[in-house]
């Protein structure tokens, strides 16, 4: 056999000569049961193993090269992968100011927007978008789904050594001007995010309400032909709810069969209700590759017809409050329907932080609210701010996979101030319960790739090294 082959490298592994321990007394690595003192081998950009301590500690013995370096880091809350914002515009740090106000509906929220987005210069965007991921990665948050609107933000996880994907934003094209502008427009922006290196582009869509059908019909076949995800805003607003009923979902039904709709408005205007769910699902817009932000107004019919395209909802809580969206997104149903689910902050332009963990408290009272009562509800929303985030940008497996802590995994970690009760398993609940409900603000280093990028007197500078035990 190849000696390059990775296969015999499986078989007959190089000895480590240099690893990384992080110790901690709760370790959640999310695709396992929470470890008690537990340990997280890394080596380069990845995990090597993660088990209780002395198994690593053991199992380590014999992988280790001569005189390997080897050092411990001891911290004494949680550990937990590094978190995934499922939806942001990073470049909107900058207009706080507009998530500070109280507005009376969505339009006015949209009119503020405006207003301070058109009076700013375009030179603002870069410093604006990179201010906003180093926010996120002092947060605890090592990956993104960033709407990227002007090209001056393109690199804003790429600046943090983030992963995630930077989602070029299509918005405001009528069927006309599309063919003939918008498609080498959007081409041009995708040519120079790939030039610039950035590690992973995506195409948005913006919305069924700033987009006619011929872009809707496009984009999906563009980003499918170049590998590329999508992410569109998608059941954010009431008007584009439908009624909840199943006779508009069927390809048959007449309003598909014999009408060429020009725009999801026009469909609205004629009369029919028909969802904006629905809309796309009919134009092929949804699949696997997609994820939608908000999903607030989804029926019964929306949701399954999601379900059924095998697409994920990045729920934004706290946004669609400042937007005054109109309601809260149905969490207790798409929990109890099984719904591929994650959470966004949206961006600092609807929400008064980029802290993933502020919308999880949220959403753990609005479930609560709206009447779910199982005892998952913490670990669901663990699941949805790690690897339910990977999932919804295609990153939840294979090689780079984040979102979880284990062997082969990217070496992606989060280490959360909290009080740590490991004596009982009541008290495990409580901890991992007061990670969701209060863990906001409580990060105090991340680890991305294997690097230490944020240390916030988590650990000692320069950090001590620990005898190899065996010496
Ligand atoms: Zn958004």
């Amino acid at each position: 056999m190849n000696i390059h082959d990775p296969l015999y490298a499986a078989a007959h592994p190089e000895p480590l000569t240099q690893v990384t321990l992080y110790s901690a007394p709760l370790i959640i690595p999310v695709t396992g049961p929470v470890i008690l003192n537990g340990t997280i081998a890394v080596s380069g950009s990845r995990v090597v193993h993660v088990g209780t301590r002395r198994w690593v500690w053991d199992t380590l013995e014999s992988e280790l090269a001569a005189g390997a370096r080897v050092e411990e880091r001891h911290w004494h809350g949680v550990i937990t992968p590094g978190l995934v914002n499922a939806h942001t515009h990073l470049q909107y740090t900058v207009m706080a100011e507009v998530g500070r106000g109280t507005y009376g509906g969505f339009h006015d929220w949209e009119r503020a927007f405006d207003d301070v987005y058109d009076g700013l210069d375009g030179n603002v965007w870069r410093d604006s978008a990179r201010a906003g991921a180093r926010m996120m990665v002092q947060a605890g948050t090592t990956a993104a789904a960033d709407i990227v609107t002007d090209p001056e933000a393109a690199d804003a996880l790429a600046s943090q050594g983030m992963h995630g994907v930077a989602y070029w934003e299509v918005m405001n094209w009528r069927n006309s001007d599309w063919k003939t502008a918008g498609i080498s427009e959007l081409v041009g922006h995708l040519g120079t995010m790939r030039q610039e290196g950035l590690p992973s582009i995506g195409i948005s869509p913006h919305a069924p309400y700033t987009l006619e059908t011929a872009p809707f019909v496009d984009l999906p076949d563009i980003a499918r032909q170049l590998d590329m995800r999508l992410h569109i805003h998608l059941a954010e607003t009431p008007m584009e709810a439908g009624a909840d009923t199943d006779d508009l979902t069927i390809y048959s039904a007449a309003a598909w069969r014999d009408r060429h709709w020009t725009s999801y408005t026009e469909l609205k205007r004629e009369g029919l209700n028909a969802s904006a769910i629905q809309f796309l699902d009919q134009l092929g817009s949804l699949g696997p590759d997609v994820h939608i932000a908000h999903g607030v107004w989804a029926s019964a019919e929306d949701r399954r017809i999601l379900r059924q395209r095998g697409v994920g909802v990045a729920l934004c809580p706290r946004s669609n409050r400042i937007t005054v969206t109109g309601k809260d997104a149905p969490v207790r149903a798409y929990l109890e329907e099984g719904n591929l689910l994650a959470i966004g902050t949206d961006s600092l332009s609807s929400s008064p932080s980029l802290d993933v963990l502020d919308d999880a408290a949220m959403l753990y009272d609005l479930a609560r609210a709206q009447g779910y009562r199982a005892n998952d509800l913490s670990h669901r929303i663990i699941r949805m701010l790690t690897i339910g985030g990977a999932q919804e940008m295609g990153m939840h497996v294979g090689a780079g996979r984040i979102g979880q802590v284990n062997a082969g995994a990217t070496a992606d970690l989060a280490f959360f101030d909290i009080p740590v009760d490991i004596a009982s398993p009541a008290g495990i609940e409580t901890t991992i319960e007061t990670l969701v409900r209060h863990g906001a603000g409580t990060n105090r280093a991340t680890v991305i790739s294997g690097r230490l990028v944020y240390n916030h007197g988590a650990f000692s500078a320069p950090s001590d090294e620990t005898a190899d035990p065996r010496a």
